[in-house]
């Protein structure tokens, strides 16, 4: 199906990272990603091909060792790993969340992190913004880092820290002034570089939350943890923007990810409707079954321009908040609608373990939830884009 939906502009570079990336994922076919999800394993040999093949490095500048892709590049990646039926959230974070060191640590920290991010050597994928009471609404979180002497010691809980097992760092959002005394709302918390190596059993404890999909994610504990004040990214009390600004490159990667999805449910369900023949003839002759095919297929294909745009703006260094959000709203949904269908054109056959169409339905399940639920995009887009009036 990618031939029909092939860009005209990602001629040369990206229409080669394409190919390389199918080739890649030819050697992880269901039946590798079957076991991993009946064991609830870590796709280790997966993430450990992709970051050999450089591709997890794919934003990182080439003078800190990465290859300094664009956006659109990277987006290209994650959108082929998902439609070629492998799942990209295992180590999706190491593309991005360097971003924040990137754009807001010292020179010094992206010269000690980043090379070896590249390398492979250091896994920074676990990202520890969200806590069970807070939830969505950040800004009530409640993980304090107080300083003492040369340290933070940081004490409470994260939840849906993903990664954190197969992680070597972790970007940590915690408090460091009291709410109360913060200058504005949204300042107050920082950006920790949490070293997980050193603390791990000593003031960081990691439990694993089984899902309804495999995705390694977990809850975290901090008591009395101590990071090194070094290890604070950019100014104490700024660390929610710094943040934010990563969120765009997060939304559009994920949204990419939701467009392989939705590519990957459409071209199971077309290949399905094809060969299942009943009452003499192919279940695909039937408009019944073709309209909610061709439907998919349509909000995909809009979707994918929006995560283009938004990919392109990110590009050019123009504002890409609203598209950003729209890409993963619209995206979120194709795949989902996608899902749905591809489950009803197969019939009891969706249901079986063996032709992956109800894992990679579980799986896109996700995205209408994480990383930002499709209410908070909407209200975004209402109160940001349209200037109605604030509900929270
Ligand atoms: C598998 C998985 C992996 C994740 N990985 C990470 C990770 O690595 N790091 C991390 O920090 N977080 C992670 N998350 C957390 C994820 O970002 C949150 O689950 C998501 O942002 C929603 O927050 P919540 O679960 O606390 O829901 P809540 O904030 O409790 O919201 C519950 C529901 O209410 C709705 N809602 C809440 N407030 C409003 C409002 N004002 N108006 C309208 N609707 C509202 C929401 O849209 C949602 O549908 C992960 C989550 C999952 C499930």
């Amino acid at each position: 199906m990618s031939g029909q939906t092939e860009d005209l502009s990602d001629a040369g570079e990206i229409a080669a990272i394409r190919e390389a990336v199918r080739a890649l994922c030819a050697d992880f076919p269901g039946d590798y990603w079957r076991e991993c999800d009946r064991t609830r394993a870590y796709p280790a040999a997966f993430v450990a091909a992709l970051t050999k093949a450089g591709f997890l490095a794919a934003l990182i500048p080439e003078a800190y060792g990465g290859s300094g892709l664009s956006m659109r590049a990277a987006a290209a990646i994650m959108e082929e790993i998902h439609a070629a039926g492998c799942n990209g959230a295992a180590c999706h974070a190491q593309m991005y969340t360097m971003g924040t060191l990137l754009r807001h640590g010292s020179e010094a920290q992206k010269r000690e992190y980043l090379p070896a991010i590249a390398r492979g050597e250091l896994r920074l994928q676990a990202f520890g913004v969200t806590e069970p009471t807070s939830g969505t609404d950040t800004l009530s979180l409640r993980t304090t880092a107080v300083r003492e002497g040369d340290a933070y010691v940081v004490n409470g809980q994260k939840i849906w820290t993903s990664r954190a097992e197969y992680s070597d760092l972790m970007l940590l959002l915690a408090r460091t002034t009291p709410r109360e005394k913060a200058k504005t709302r949204t300042e107050g918390l920082s950006v920790f570089l949490v070293d997980m190596r050193t603390v791990r059993d000593r003031g960081l404890t990691i439990r694993p939350i089984r899902t309804m999909m495999n995705h390694a994610t977990t809850e975290v504990f901090f008591d009395n943890m101590r990071v090194p004040a070094a290890n604070l990214i950019g100014e104490e009390g700024r660390g929610f923007r710094y943040i934010l600004s990563g969120m765009n490159a997060e939304r559009i990667l994920i949204a990419a990810e939701c467009i392989g999805d939705a590519k990957w449910f459409i071209e199971r369900a077309t290949s399905y409707a094809k060969e299942r023949v009943l009452f003499g003839r192919p279940i695909g002759q039937n408009q019944g079954v073709q309209f909610p095919v061709a439907r998919a297929y349509a909000q995909m294909r809009a979707a994918e321009l929006m995560v283009r745009e938004a990919a392109g703006r990110y590009d050019a260094g123009a504002d890409c908040g609203a598209e950003a959000n729209m890409a993963k709203l619209l995206a979120a949904d194709a795949s989902w609608t996608a899902a749905d269908m591809c489950v009803q054109t197969h019939g009891g056959f969706g249901f079986a373990e063996e032709y992956d169409v109800e894992r990679k339905f579980r799986e896109t399940r996700l995205y209408q939830v994480a990383p930002i639920s499709t209410n908070l995009i909407l209200s975004y887009l209402a109160e940001h884009v349209l200037g109605l009036p604030r509900s929270y």
